[in-house]
């Protein structure tokens, strides 16, 4: 089979099929052989891995994933782009289409079935309307996860890697640090994909953690912190915590845990590290 990235190949298949692209399923197809070749091989995926591929459109990355490992689930929520799928991987006995929503297949059988429990690696092009969404339950839910090897938006990546300081720092940055470490493998512009979409693009591999990077004595406590840091963040982590309702936190507990880190009580949120963090909510916590 001819490979789909070539332009007119994704064509001849849209054409064929009649194929309608779907706005509110975030559908814009890779057609850029350079960039696609990229993703793969950030991926780094060998014969003896099983992968995920999350919305796979066409199967256009499918085919180049199905070549390299071992073994391809692709999870496609738009039923009209099932029969397709099933011509244009025909040639390939080591994928599985699924028919489905990502966020709600169980991925933890998924991998105990298909894996044996061992970690898979997960790559997409991502749809960008729930690119957060996806993440996070991926990460969330403790599924056993080598690396994560995706194109997002390029303000989503600016999140996920941001820290400290940065107006991009937020409760995004600090979840991907706490399961993972980001790397930014390259920008994307807009004419790499069909139709173009509004924003720019960026593929970011994540590393997932085999070991947490801190001992954390409370994680959901830990979260709720982070969210409500930055729900405000203009104010101070003292009122920031003192008011958000779901923690009960005093102001008078929360500014002493501060002084015994050494930090002012009129510190912000956006300046602290995961590291402190994690000290500060075990600290609230004990
Ligand atoms: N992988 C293809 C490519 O690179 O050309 C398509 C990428 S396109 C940006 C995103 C794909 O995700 C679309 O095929 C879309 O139908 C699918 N999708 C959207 N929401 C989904 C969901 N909740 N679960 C699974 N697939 C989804």
């Amino acid at each position: 089979m001819d490979k789909l990235v070539v332009p007119q190949n994704t064509i001849e298949v849209l054409q064929k099929y009649q194929f309608r692209f779907q706005k509110k399923y975030g559908q814009n197809f890779l057609i850029d052989t350079g960039v696609l070749e990229r993703i793969v091989r950030a991926a780094r995926i060998g014969k003896e891995d099983c992968v995920l591929e999350i919305g796979p459109g066409i199967g256009t990355m499918t085919q180049y994933l199905a070549e390299d490992a071992r073994e391809v689930i692709a999870v496609e929520i738009d039923k009209a782009l099932i029969p397709i799928l099933e011509d244009t991987l025909s040639a390939y006995e080591n994928v599985t289409i699924l028919n489905e929503d990502i966020l709600k297949v169980d991925l933890r059988k998924l991998v105990e079935e298909r894996n044996a429990g061992r970690p898979i690696k997960v790559v997409a092009n991502l749809p960008y309307y729930i690119t957060t969404p996806i993440l996070m339950s991926l990460l969330e839910r403790r599924i056993p996860l080598d690396s994560i090897t995706v194109m997002v938006q390029k303000e989503v990546a600016d999140r996920m890697r941001s820290g400290p300081g940065s107006k991009d720092y937020g409760a995004l940055s600090l979840a991907v640090r706490y399961y993972a470490e980001p790397k930014l493998v390259g920008n994307v512009p807009p004419n790499c994909f069909l139709p173009r979409p509004t924003v720019g693009s960026a593929v970011i591999r994540l590393d997932c953690r085999k070991e947490p990077i801190a001992e954390v004595s409370d994680e959901k406590f830990l979260f709720a912190v982070i969210r409500a840091s930055f729900n405000q963040r203009r104010k101070t982590l003292l009122n920031g915590l003192g008011n958000a309702p779901d923690l009960g936190l005093d102001k008078e507990k929360i500014g002493e845990a501060l002084s015994q880190m050494g930090l002012s009580s009129s510190v912000r949120g956006e300046t602290l590290t995961l590291e402190q963090f994690i000290t500060l909510a075990n600290k609230l916590k004990a």
